[in-house]
């Protein structure tokens, strides 16, 4: 992190000692080992909180002379670590679906039939069968998979199976024919229908802007619309319940989601994570207007609901063979990746997107995707002049090494989910060849080039667990594990560093580091008790490593032991 403004308060703050205190907490932490995350102050043993903020930050004995007896309620940490809430800077969080067949790891393909047909045995003919997470390069044959795989078990029902990464769709026939999609259909701009090489008939996977074609042809499951409600409801719950569990206080949605859901689960009592939400970035003034509104509505002072950044996507994946490079993929020549719009369509919205001051977040995989992102981010600058607007590139998977000190040097910010490493790094070199790999997933070059990293999930394409994505920065491994040193282990940085992105780092892309982030005096309490020191823990321990507390803004939200 470099360096942030201190403002005076913080100034009076540490003047006087964090433990001039004498106010009484209603909430502390004692006998902690506690990973502070600020530079000035970076480990303690115990945490005094008073409503939703920190009052005091310091050693047992002395933060135990603000417990009053009978009101403050004391936990115990007993040796334990005690973070910073993880703030998951990219997250597509939204209801579960208590129906979706999950895919995730799955390495036999014909899996994926069994579940699709015990799903259809639970639904009347023509209900929609929802699944996905599969990543056929994790199947023993690492082939695309085919129609053909669930045609036979789904005669009667529309099936539609996303890609771990959402950029492909496997649909069986009932969907194609639905679509009107057959040998004859040609590609649409930026996207697939994959077709067989002999017959020519669409084999199943749709990418990118051809999944806009489909149509299910599902009929309405049978379900009152209280019963619809109910649902959606418990959708909420459930997954704000795993966000609990897995020390996720606050989350950044790109693209959209429902705003009223979140006042009223926040009515209601049941808002348990910090959330800000986007909308699509779009050239269009009325609409970047009504973003302003949205803007003042949910404002950035805001600390629970709030607008968010504006999002674009510049091109595809590499797992699907659609980012945009500069040059051919390694494996398949024919083909440098799908650009989503031209640049000139892009830049112009970047123009009138900044100059209201508006913050943009664009996905780009590809390098020459990373590139005209830059390009354009720099143009804004140039034209509407430079201010402290902290545009975010998603992703940032794929950089050419002349572009890595521009994120630094234009204060763009890299929003990088870590897990995303391990997962494509069995088919990356494969795909882009070894010396463009060497600028994939580059976190330590951009770190140490002076660029903020802010770090997610990209949740539900990767799991949600912060576990997950500190193990893949430390290690670039394989979440089973595997000898060695890691992939591309120059780009490894240190436990320290991977939390406090996941922390300080993703509050600073969302303009909150004065406030969250940290542990310290003045700052929101949102901090997470684990149950190992992830600092001196072997790399194996690390993805088991569980959440023991969750306490967002003074409240304790989730304990493991229920107390
Ligand atoms: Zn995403």
């Amino acid at each position: 992190m470099k360096k942030i403004i201190i403002s005076l308060s913080t100034i009076i703050m540490i003047v006087s000692g964090a433990y001039a205190q004498t106010e009484k907490a209603d909430l502390v932490i004692i006998n902690g080992k506690v990973l502070t995350i600020d530079k000035d102050n970076p480990s303690a043993e115990a945490i005094a909180i008073k409503g939703e903020k920190v009052i005091a930050v310091g050693k047992t004995s002395e933060i135990s002379a603000l417990i009053e007896k009978g009101s403050t309620k004391v936990i115990d940490a007993g040796g334990r670590m005690v973070l910073p809430g993880f703030n998951d800077a990219h997250v597509h969080f939204g209801p579960l679906d208590p129906d979706f067949i999950e895919l995730r790891y799955t390495t036999d393909p014909s899996v994926i039939a069994q579940k699709v047909k015990a799903q259809v045995a639970k639904s009347r003919p023509g209900e929609i069968i929802n699944g996905g997470h599969w990543e056929h390069e994790m199947f023993i044959d690492k082939k695309w998979p085919t129609k053909e795989l669930i045609d036979s078990v789904s005669p009667n029902n529309p099936v539609i199976l996303s890609r771990a990464d959402g950029h492909s769709l496997l649909v069986n026939s009932y969907v194609l024919n639905a679509s009107g999609i057959t040998k004859n259909t040609p590609d649409p701009f930026g996207g697939v229908i994959q077709k067989d090489p002999v017959t020519g008939e669409p084999t199943g996977i749709i990418k990118e802007n051809a999944e806009g074609m489909i149509k299910s042809g599902a009929v309405r499951p049978n379900r009152t619309a209280e019963e619809v409600r109910v649902r959606l409801w418990q959708g909420y719950l459930l997954a704000l319940k795993e966000a609990r569990e897995y020390g996720v206080t606050s989350i950044q949605v790109p693209g959209s989601a429902d705003f009223n859901a979140y006042e009223k689960l926040q009515k209601e009592g049941e808002l348990t994570i910090r959330i800000d939400i986007g909308e699509p970035l779009t050239g269009d003034l009325k609409k970047l207007n009504k973003y302003l509104e949205l803007g003042k509505k949910y404002p950035g002072e805001g600390n629970w609901i709030r607008f968010g950044y504006l999002k674009a996507f510049i091109d595809g994946t590499i797992g699907s063979g659609t980012a945009l490079m500069f040059q051919p993929f390694t494996d398949n020549p024919s083909t440098s990746g799908l650009a989503m719009m031209p640049y000139e369509v892009f830049e112009d919205m970047v123009l009138k997107a900044d100059k209201l001051g508006l913050q943009i977040g664009t996905h780009a995989i590809g390098d020459k995707g990373n590139n005209w992102v830059l390009n354009a981010y720099e143009t804004a600058q140039k034209v509407n002049g430079k201010r402290d607007s902290r545009h975010r590139i998603e992703h940032a998977q794929t950089l050419q090494a002349s572009d890595i000190p521009r994120f630094a040097s234009l204060g763009v910010i890299p929003s990088m989910q870590p897990t995303h490493c391990i997962s494509d790094k069995k088919f990356c070199d494969k795909r882009i060849g070894t010396e463009r790999a060497k600028g994939a997933y580059a976190w330590k070059s951009l770190a140490d080039a002076g660029a903020i990293l802010a770090f997610g999930t990209d949740y539900q394409v990767e799991p949600l667990n912060p576990m997950e994505g500190l193990y893949a920065s430390v290690t670039r491994k394989d979440r089973l594990g595997e000898m060695g040193e890691g992939w591309h282990p120059e780009q490894k940085i240190k436990m320290e560093d991977a939390i406090e992105y996941y922390t300080l780092g993703s509050a600073y892309s969302q303009f909150m580091e004065n406030r969250k982030g940290m542990i310290k005096p003045g700052f929101l309490a949102d901090i997470v008790i684990v149950d190992k020191n992830l600092l001196t823990i072997p790399e194996t321990e690390i993805m088991k490593t569980k959440v023991d507390y969750t306490i967002v803004g003074g409240k304790v939200v989730y304990s493991s032991s229920g107390k």
